[in-house]
């Protein structure tokens, strides 16, 4: 079912959770294993996140370097087959511009399809660990909406491959990513948000957002996002802080603002165990207050913490 036809049909705030590959060599079970505890929550659907392939550079036995694509974690169109038919709920794979051709992302698409995968989160992806700034691949994608566009083609029976002909219409329900406190590249918040409204123009059913952990960030982007005409439904992404460190990494890699309070209660904390109680104490506060607001769904990025998110949306329900 689309996400759309979900938030329609919903008669409350909807739950939703993220989940990463596992690493390689790792079992699906790994996922159950993660997912398990918080199935109890009835979750709407589950997202699986793409982590494109590094180029890294191994010493031979002569001593020279070889260079070779890594891959740490799989594709997601095995593991969202795998949780549609262990789970019967909806998987939504991530797919990206970074890494792939059109004509590679039309025939994951069309795996997609037959799978009877009805949703994708579209989405550029981050420059390559080796480049400093987003390269597409020859005959890629360069930005999110190009990719949105393909997806849409598919779902117009339009195919890349000029052979096909009368091609059978996909049925995809795309949303897309937003960021309350500025993409990093953009210049401005009115140009990201303009650039947002684009993708939404060009068929984008809903928009998920990058963490953030000020409510008030959130409620600002929604308020600017009506005022330029984004009508579609907007998801807040949410994430627990569960250790000092994380007050640098995630300013550093996801350009957010960790607030003065949260980050005073955290310098307080002696060990990671008193961090997760404040993480999981001001992610509770964040659920309650967006719910309140009348988010049609509270998206939580479980990535290893599975056990911190159970304890706070229990405190929901
Ligand atoms: P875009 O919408 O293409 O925007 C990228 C930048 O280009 C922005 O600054 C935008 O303002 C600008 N821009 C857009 N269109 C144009 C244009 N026509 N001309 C000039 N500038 C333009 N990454 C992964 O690799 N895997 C994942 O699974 C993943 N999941 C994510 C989930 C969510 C909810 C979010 C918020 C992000 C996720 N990301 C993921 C990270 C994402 O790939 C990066 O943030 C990436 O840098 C931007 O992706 P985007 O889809 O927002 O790009």
């Amino acid at each position: 079912m689309k996400i759309t036809d979900h938030i329609e049909q919903a008669k409350g705030t909807l739950i939703s959770f993220e989940v990463l590959p596992p690493l390689k060599g790792k079992t699906i079970s790994s996922v159950y294993d993660h997912l398990d505890p918080l199935m109890e929550f009835k979750p709407s659907w589950i997202n699986v996140t793409y982590h494109r392939s590094e180029t890294m550079f191994k010493k031979k036995v002569d001593g020279t370097f070889e260079k070779v694509e890594v891959r740490k974690r799989p594709g997601t169109v095995g593991i969202c087959a795998a949780i549609m038919n262990h789970y019967q709920i909806d998987a939504v794979p991530h797919i990206i511009c970074g890494g792939f051709t059109k004509r590679e992302t039309e025939d994951a698409l069309i795996d997609l399809d037959f799978l009877g995968i009805d949703n994708v989160l579209v989405l550029r992806g981050d420059a390559a660990k080796n480049e400093s700034s987003f390269e597409p691949e020859v005959g890629g994608h360069n930005y999110a909406i190009d990719l949105l566009q393909q997806v849409t083609n598919m779902n117009h029976g339009l195919y890349i491959d000029e052979d096909i002909k009368n091609g059978g219409k996909t049925k995809f329900c795309p949303g897309v990513a937003g960021y309350p406190e500025k993409h990093f590249e953009a210049p401005n918040l009115e140009i990201d948000l303009q650039r947002l409204k684009e993708k939404v123009d060009a068929g984008a059913g809903y928009v998920m957002t990058q963490m953030f952990f000020d409510n008030q960030k959130f409620f600002d982007f929604v308020k600017q996002c009506r005022e330029i005409g984004i009508t579609v439904p907007i998801i807040p992404g949410l994430k627990p802080i569960t250790n000092k460190k994380q007050l640098s990494v995630l300013p550093r890699i996801f350009h957010v603002d960790i607030p003065t309070d949260l980050s005073n209660a955290l310098m307080k904390c002696k060990t990671d165990l008193d961090c997760e109680q404040v993480g999981t104490e001001w992610l509770i506060q964040q659920s309650k207050e967006l719910k309140a607001f009348g988010v049609p769904v509270l998206h939580y990025y479980t990535l290893g913490k599975p056990k911190v998110i159970w304890n706070a949306v229990k405190q929901l329900v």
